[in-house]
């Protein structure tokens, strides 16, 4: 096995050759679901893979114990991933950066740097997402797998993209039904049983099917429509809204108590934006809205999806949402700067805000108590607005 090395996408030269493809074994990071469409992406180019656990109480425990206290919780976590993966045979780790001014560019080195004093031997592929459009996501799993078939790049870049878009669709429709349901647990429950769908299709055709097949489904669903459900925007930082376990199920929580989740960053959407040349935009993208409507209270992008949390909120504020919940990782620079900015935008645009701080030190019962506290406000701000219209 190669040394470490970093491969920075526009330098291929710097990427450790003595790893055959017929050896490598590639890992990356737990977000989400984003497992499933990696896997089928990465199976079709032929490549071998190693999927660490999702994230856990003992990951955090392996990640925290490895980092610099200070540093936030999605390098912790990833630094588990890492570990967890390389003790079960991986030898290429995948790491996604974005620039900006907060730590996210600093994390592949610094867990470069830990996993080679812990001992291990790796190659790490780094695709930098902005500065990174197709041709060069292509490049660079040609560089990972030596796959040369144009069948298969197009079959697992299919299956990849549609299985995005698929879970993207699943959780929508579960946002929605969850908090109308007449049968407790039933949107969960087709939820779960599309995710295995969806992981277990293999052809493009069945792929591009999905989303349809989901729509259709889930309508079979009762729902009460006469319901009174408050809509409240979730948004904050990338990794800690995409991952249930790091968010406490926040999602859940929220559906449970009768508010539809609109989740600000849906994945398929921002792969689709960073991916796709701007040449074949025809519509506004979410961050080209998220800077028009910050404009008033921040200027410019600091790193991170600052910009994106004060547009979002301006734009809920104007678009008749109920409420937003920010969820932010404890000492995540640009969120404590758009927590800041975020009072004055609540109290300007008239919009009810709760700003949630997630460490490995947060407990349930406290996170539960305020998020409760918020929602009771929402609903008793919303009822009272009805009555005023009523009048
Ligand atoms: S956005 Fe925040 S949590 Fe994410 S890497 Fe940057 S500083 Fe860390």
């Amino acid at each position: 096995m190669a040394n470490a090395e970093v491969l920075q996408l526009n330098r291929f030269s710097r990427m450790d050759d003595t790893i055959s493809a017929e050896n490598r074994i590639i890992a990356w990071p737990r977000m989400g679901r984003i497992d499933i469409p990696l896997k089928a992406l990465l199976l079709s180019l032929g490549a071998k893979i190693v999927i660490p656990p999702a994230n856990s109480n003992k990951a955090l425990e392996l990640g925290v114990k490895n980092s610099i206290e200070g540093i936030c919780l999605p390098y912790k976590l990833n630094l588990a991933n890492y570990i967890m993966a390389l003790e079960n045979g991986a030898n290429t780790l995948m790491m996604f950066q974005a620039p900006g001014s907060c730590r996210l560019g600093n994390y592949t080195k610094m867990a470069q740097k830990t996993l080679k004093s812990m001992g291990y031997k790796f190659d790490m592929v780094v695709f930098d997402m902005y500065k990174s459009k197709m041709k060069q996501t292509l490049q660079a799993f040609w560089h990972v797998t030596r796959c040369i078939n144009p069948w298969r790049y197009y079959k697992g870049f299919s299956l990849g993209f549609n299985k995005f878009f698929a879970i993207d669709e699943a959780e929508k429709l579960l946002f929605y039904t969850r908090p109308r349901e007449i049968h407790k647990g039933e949107a969960e429950k087709y939820y779960n049983k599309w995710l295995k769908i969806i992981d277990e299709t293999n052809s493009v055709w069945g792929a591009k099917q999905l989303c349809r097949k989901i729509r259709k489904d889930f309508k079979k669903i009762a729902i009460d429509k006469n319901r009174s459900v408050p809509v409240v925007y979730l948004l904050g930082e990338f990794f800690v809204l995409l991952d249930p376990y790091v968010n406490q199920n926040i999602e859940k929580k929220l559906g449970d108590m009768g508010v539809e989740v609109r989740r600000q960053i849906m994945f398929s959407e921002w792969l689709e934006h960073v991916l796709k040349p701007s040449l074949f935009y025809r519509k506004e993208s979410h961050r080209e809205r998220c800077v028009r409507y910050a404009k008033k209270y921040m200027k410019r992008a600091i790193g991170g999806e600052a910009i994106e949390t004060i547009g979002d909120t301006v734009y809920a504020a104007r678009h008749g949402v109920d409420g937003v919940i920010h969820i932010m990782p404890f000492s995540c620079m640009p969120e404590i700067v758009s927590q800041n900015i975020l009072s004055k935008v609540s109290k300007e645009e008239n919009i009810p805000v709760l700003s949630l701080v997630l460490d490995e030190q947060t407990g349930e019962a406290g996170y539960i108590t305020r998020i409760e506290a918020f929602i009771d406000l929402v609903k008793r701000r919303k009822s009272k607005l009805k009555k005023k219209k009523e009048i």
